[in-house]
């Protein structure tokens, strides 16, 4: 029996995150009910505020719990000055990576019509792919000796986990190319001076060699940065270690129009948990001016998402209808004041309502 029926664990966090979400909430009413899916939703209140209130984080049964629902929906979290003794930001979405063992961020680009950007080109469409579990971030755990005079991180790559990253980037390409992309994928790495970038590489040209169908390349890191703003046409798929694909996904959501249409989605084989790429902004955090549309885009990659786990074709027509919803707003308008125009976040969410398919 094909399932309509799914559970979503939604965590709206801090600042404009709750704003996003029940805007993004308000749009996968009629969607779902058009598509015949049923969400059955639960709100968890984690995040900077729960922790300057409570003064706790998210715990591990806890995070066991959200990890038995279908899929995650997040707004955003963390507030600049909420801080752990340590000095770090309160950040339940770092443990829950690692807890479900999440180990790529999708992290799409494109430029929609209608959508200004600073760099010549007209049709950009890449997902981005950074590792999320080891790369420059292995050590974050590590034991250390506080110092004032020298501190180091380490930059570790396994064999196991990078087959899996790759392994995913390819099959990414094979099921955009089916929506008419190119069907490549480029690495991004700097094996011309860290060693564990060599074994990256390796790594790279085994997976890629069982994948002829799909096209590769790889560019070294400062090169292929460069490509993003000069020819951000040339890419497809793009895959790099942690902090090389943090940096890169920034710049990409940098030139399609900014963080207000940043989707992302941090998967698993198993698990998903879809959101902005962007923060709690608590500059503009309860003025009803946030961007809604980052938040909209994350909800139809949770759709794809849940499509290919269920073999389920309902959830990507819904995914298409709300991504093609989305595309209309954005070149007919209205706009929202992040993308040159004067629209705030209800405005903006009755316009994507409107565009739906009845
Ligand atoms: P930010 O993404 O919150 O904001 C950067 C700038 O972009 C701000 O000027 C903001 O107003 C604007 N902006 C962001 N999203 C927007 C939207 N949807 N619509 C319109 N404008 C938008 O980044 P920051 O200011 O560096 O961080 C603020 C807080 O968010 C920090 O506590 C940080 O740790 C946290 N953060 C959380 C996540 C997450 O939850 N995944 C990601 C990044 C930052």
């Amino acid at each position: 029996m094909i399932k309509t029926n799914f559970s979503i664990a939604v965590m709206p966090g801090d600042g404009i995150g709750p704003e996003v979400i029940h805007a993004t909430l308000e749009v996968l009413q009629p969607l779902c009910s058009r598509f015949d899916i049923t969400f059955d939703y639960r709100n968890y209140d984690f995040g900077a505020a729960f922790y300057r209130r409570t003064g706790r984080t998210i715990s591990v049964a806890e995070m066991d719990e959200i990890g038995r629902y279908d899929a995650v929906l997040f707004g955003a979290m963390g507030l600049p000055d909420v801080r752990k003794p340590d000095g770090t930001e309160v950040g339940p979405q770092v443990d829950m990576r690692a807890h479900f063992g999440l180990f790529a961020s999708l992290r799409p680009a494109r430029l929609y019509p209608g959508v200004p950007t600073r760099v010549k080109a007209d049709a950009i469409d890449m997902l981005v792919i950074r590792e999320t579990t080891e790369g420059m971030f292995a050590g974050i755990n590590d034991v250390v000796q506080p110092s004032d005079e020298s501190m180091s991180d380490r930059m570790t790559i396994t064999r196991s986990n990078s087959v899996r990253l790759f392994e995913l980037a390819f099959r990414q390409a094979r099921q955009r190319k089916a929506r008419g992309t190119p069907g490549h994928v480029t690495l991004l790495h700097k094996s011309n001076a860290l060693r564990s970038q060599v074994l990256l590489e390796r790594v790279f040209d085994e997976v890629a060699a069982r994948h002829r169908d799909i096209g590769s390349a790889k560019f070294y890191i400062d090169a292929g940065a460069m490509y993003f703003v000069t020819n951000p046409e040339r890419y497809d798929v793009v895959v790099a270690e942690n902090i090389f694909g943090d940096i890169v996904s920034e710049v990409g959501a940098g030139v399609v129009g900014g963080l207000g249409v940043a989707p992302s989605g941090d998967v698993s084989e198993s698990r998903g948990v879809f959101q902005p790429s962007h923060g709690s902004a608590p500059d503009i955090a309860g003025q009803g001016l946030a961007n809604p549309i980052a938040t909209m885009l994350s909800a139809a990659m949770m759709l794809e998402w849940l499509a290919s786990q269920h073999q389920q074709a309902q959830c990507v027509s819904a995914a298409r209808a709300l991504e093609a919803a989305v595309t209309k707003v954005l070149r007919e308008g209205p706009r929202p004041r992040d993308l040159g125009g004067s629209a705030n976040t209800a405005e903006v969410t009755r316009a994507v309502i409107a565009a739906l398919p009845t």
